[in-house]
């Protein structure tokens, strides 16, 4: 028998995430790309790509992945979030029709050398601002140029004005990115009206209105997990298109003052039932989690305890009695939300679900029509 644990993947829940991010968006219409970088936010671009349908586009960053989304029949657009990394990646990005960031001056001299050399080619652009964030983008007094720039340049479609906030997901976090951006970018707009503009993450998707514009790139929201440090996913209406089950594989009861797991960082303060869960840090569970940490057993919450090893982890049985070898652990999913571990361990959410091991058998639940 394989080890129990494994993940579900729930495309039912990105296609109500998706629907979320419309309404949430509604207002200003907004058309919707749904971020798949990192293979999905861990989840694995196949296995989600039936829920992904009801998005306007696909936002990512590998060339391969545009390559595998465009084989899976995705005829829409595709954004990629980096741009071309080398002048190959616009070969690429012609074949396939793909609509590339640019965010520093070397990738507009690549891309008018390629267009050189492509008379009939055509590509839409976005071009990106650092409005605070200081990795990536024009700075606001260079940018009205670089966009000059690309409008000279003969196949040159669409040129999208975007950015991406540092802190969207605060209150009034992103209000001083917003303002530059709008302040920067207002000269273009006079120019040309029809000029489309895409600056909202997930955070500024569901809560900054003014930020909304003409396209999103909700990433997070669209797995179900929450962009906020102290707003459950649930409290957003989001799904968690992943749970992550396993079983108990041993049950044993200790006496007060017994210690559980590597460095003893648990001592029973009184007579209690451990059981011990096949789940452990190389299955992706984070090594971090505290004592605290919620779990599922029978649907029953309760509590890591001790340290968590790399093939198994430890849990309080006491509030469940019944509790025996193969009753079922949620790690995460609809009851134990991926928030609340990743807060008890430390970190966020989406990195629990990208750091799902390849170890762990996935199986995705099946699209209702
Ligand atoms: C990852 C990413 C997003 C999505 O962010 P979430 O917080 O997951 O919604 C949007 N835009 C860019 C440029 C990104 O890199």
């Amino acid at each position: 028998m394989p080890r129990p644990i494994r993940a579900t993947i729930h495309p039912q829940a990105i296609v109500h995430n998706i629907q979320r991010a419309r309404t949430a968006t509604h207002t200003a219409g907004s058309r919707i790309w749904a971020v798949i970088k990192a293979n999905a936010y861990g989840h694995g671009i196949e296995r989600v790509y039936a829920g992904l349908k009801n998005a306007d586009g696909l936002a990512m960053l590998d060339f391969d992945e545009a390559r595998l989304v465009r084989r899976l029949g995705w005829d829409k657009p595709i954004l990629m979030l980096e741009g071309c990394f080398d002048s190959t990646d616009y070969a690429s990005a012609l074949e396939l029709g793909l609509t590339v960031v640019v965010h520093r001056q070397a990738q507009i001299d690549a891309l008018a050398l390629t267009l050189a050399q492509n008379q009939s080619a055509c590509i839409d652009v976005y071009l990106k601002m650092n409005t605070g964030m200081n990795r990536v983008g024009f700075n606001p007094q260079d940018y009205g140029a670089a966009f000059a720039q690309l409008r000279a340049l003969q196949g040159v479609g669409e040129i999208g004005l975007m950015t991406h906030f540092a802190n969207a997901d605060l209150p009034n976090g992103a209000d001083k990115a917003l303002a530059l951006f709008n302040t920067t970018v207002a000269p273009i707009m006079a120019q040309y009206p029809d000029t489309v503009r895409c600056v909202s993450n997930s955070a500024a998707s569901l809560t900054l209105p003014n930020a909304h514009f003409d396209w999103v790139r909700p990433g997070i929201m669209i797995y179900g997990g929450s962009p906020f440090a102290d707003t459950h996913a649930a409290e957003c209406d989001l799904k968690p298109a992943m749970t992550l089950s396993s079983e108990i594989i041993a049950v044993r009861d200790i006496q007060a003052g017994d210690a559980v797991g590597y460095g003893s960082r648990f001592v029973a303060p009184c007579a209690m039932r451990i059981g011990v869960v096949a789940c452990g840090y190389a299955d992706g569970y984070p090594r971090h989690a505290s004592d605290q940490t919620p779990i599922a057993v029978d649907g029953v919450r309760t509590h890591v305890v001790g340290r968590v090893s790399m093939d198994m982890l430890t849990v309080d049985l006491t509030g469940v009695p019944n509790a025996r070898v193969g009753s079922k652990v949620e790690l995460w999913g609809a009851h134990i939300p991926i928030d609340e571990v990743a807060q008890a361990a430390n970190t966020i959410g989406y990195e629990l679900m990208c750091a799902l091991a390849s170890r762990v058998a996935v199986t995705v639940d099946d699209v209702q029509e």
